[in-house]
């Protein structure tokens, strides 16, 4: 047995599962030289999460914060998380914009590629695979893991050595939820040393409460490789403690040789990180929860669950779509849940729940993923459902990409001419994220406030009041805060409010995007009326009967709750 390495998950998926993906640059280069010295395997450092909050929130450019951790990390590789085709989105993206990311990536610092696909479809990871080797980068493919009626070791397994006919170094098992058993992580670490030669990484989140056994029993059946979060930003839905872990095997012949000491030198920085971040950290997150083992959702996904309801003025409704989850879950056939798929699963239960009837609405992104362009589901979704959903519209069969036309250049183009575009790098950010970047790209983006609850819209000018509050004997700092939407709770039909007959009301609390239909236009039964952005997926609303446009009462922009009148359909 050989000595066990770490990776260190501190920069990326510690903060992005603890802390909403909030730590700035500035944060992370003042220890950097000292993580450089410590022997890691890697560092977690860019990817997932961090490239989207960089340009949405912190007014960051992604790639120079890149540049900077590659100065400082001189010994210690930069690792990376990359969705496959979706790159760090949420979407397919064509090949020449993977092509051109993956090379920048690494031009700019990236020495490790992790690359997963929520479908475990190879075929979404193998161009960014064969780019990533082609510049000479460390490749580790992964296996996003699950528990399912139609998940078997085997299959596993085989997606390792698929990987590995890849030209893979490394394989990672992406546990998202700590779901792994130690005899699970026993069974599948021992047959990937038997059956493939590729260094084998353990990747688990606490948020079940079993992961350092399991991490003890990889480590039994040959594990190479553990990610782990340094102590203050360890546990609950991030990864292990660092120093815990070190500290367990000392002395055992998986002693990987770390110095405790310079671990927690290290710890006491990102002591005073955390507490700067306070206000961010949901208690939630950081606890163990049980319920992932009932209803296998990752940690991140429930408290955002939670945090949809309640602006949904539904929050009592919790229990019914946590039974819901796995529902929809087989109908789609037993995606593993991990971004986009756990965000889809999650989005669907929840209006399946709020809609009275199961798939009345039903996200774009949903109706895609019936139609296949998500890749291969790990068992066939469910024909009636799919009918439901889709109707008769095809469903392909061939790897997702090859649909799309090529776009880089077109991005490149046109953000030039809007004079917004300096570089490739620029394009890139572009391409990926079109709403978004062009305000960054300009210069027109503000940082967040760091202390803002991020999850509540706040009012401008609202002023957080705080209270202690005794409850038997324990203090309990309270803090209520002004929500910036008038209407959160009302319209949940309690209340019906004063619209003529044939209004269509919205079942949800969103925004509208686009209008498809203008006054005086004729409407049939199932045909398209507009598009209300909620929880970050955009619904089609339909006509629910067949008739003509009497009058519209939003427009584009418009926020809007469950009860709202959108328009007026009078029946023909
Ligand atoms: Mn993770």
């Amino acid at each position: 047995m050989a000595k066990v390495r770490f990776t260190e998950t501190a920069l990326r998926d510690a903060h992005q599962s603890l802390l909403a993906t909030r730590m700035r640059t500035r944060d992370m280069i003042p220890i950097a030289e000292e993580m450089d010295k410590v022997g890691y395997f890697s560092v977690e450092a860019w990817g997932g999460a961090t490239f989207d909050t960089c340009i949405r929130y912190l007014n960051e450019d992604p790639w120079d914060r890149l540049r900077q951790l590659k100065s400082e990390f001189n010994k210690t590789p930069i690792q990376m998380l990359l969705r496959g085709q979706n790159l760090v989105g949420y979407k397919h993206y064509p090949d020449d914009v993977v092509t051109k990311f993956v090379e920048k990536s690494y031009e700019n610092g990236v020495d490790i590629f992790r690359i997963f696909d929520a479908l475990n479809d190879i075929r979404n990871m193998e161009k960014a695979i064969k780019v990533a080797k082609d510049q000479g980068a460390h490749v580790q493919g992964t296996i996003s893991y699950t528990i399912s009626p139609v998940h078997t070791l085997d299959d596993f397994v085989n997606l390792a050595k698929d990987l590995e006919a890849l030209d893979c170094d490394s394989v990672a098992i992406k546990d998202m939820a700590g779901l792994i058993t130690p005899t699970a992580a026993y069974d599948l670490v021992s047959k990937l040393k038997e059956e493939t030669d590729l260094l084998v990484d353990l990747h688990c989140h606490c948020t079940s409460g079993m992961t350092p056994i399991s991490y003890y029993a990889a480590c039994q059946a040959g594990v190479d490789i553990l990610d782990t979060a340094i102590s203050p930003l360890a546990w609950g839905t991030s990864q292990p403690p660092t120093e815990s872990i070190v500290a367990a095997l000392q002395g055992t012949e998986f002693d990987t040789g770390l110095d405790l000491n310079l671990l927690t030198h290290i710890k006491k920085y990102f002591e005073d990180i955390k507490d700067k971040y306070q206000c961010i950290l949901d208690p939630i997150s950081e606890s163990v929860d049980t319920d992932v083992l009932l209803y296998q959702i990752p940690g991140g996904m429930l408290s955002n669950l939670i945090s949809q309801l309640k602006e949904q003025g539904a929050i009592d409704r919790y229990t019914d779509v946590l039974d819901e989850m796995p529902r929809v879950r087989k109908d789609m056939g037993y995606p593993p849940l991990v971004t986009p798929t756990s965000q889809i699963v999650g989005i669907q239960s929840v209006m399946n729940v709020l809609g009275g009837e199961r798939y009345k609405t039903v996200s774009n992104e949903v109706k895609e993923y019936m139609k296949g362009m998500y890749g291969k589901s790990p068992a066939p979704v469910d024909p009636e459902i799919s009918k439901k959903i889709i109707g008769d519209e095809e469903v392909i069969t061939c790897r997702p990409a090859d649909l799309l036309e090529d776009e880089f250049d077109k991005f490149k183009k046109e953000g030039e001419e809007k004079g917004f575009v300096k570089s490739d790098e620029d394009a890139l950010t572009y391409a990926l994220y079109p709403p978004i970047a062009p305000k960054f790209l300009k210069g027109e983006a503000e940082e967040e406030k760091l202390c803002t609850k991020v999850q509540d819209p706040v009012e401008e000018d609202a002023i957080p009041t705080e209270y202690s509050v005794e409850v038997d004997g324990d203090i309990f700092e309270v803090k209520i805060m002004p929500t910036g939407f008038v209407n959160i709770g009302e319209g949940d039909g309690d209340e019906p409010a004063d619209y003529e007959e044939g209004t269509v009301l919205s079942t949800m609390q969103g925004m509208v995007i686009k209008l498809s239909v203008e006054v005086g236009d004729k409407v049939t039964k199932g045909s398209p009326i507009c598009v209300i952005e909620a929880m970050k997926m955009e619904n089609n609303i339909e006509a629910e009967y067949d008739g003509v446009v009497t009058d519209i009462l939003v427009e584009p922009g418009d926020a809007v709750s469950n009860g709202t009148g959108l328009m007026v359909i009078k029946e023909e």
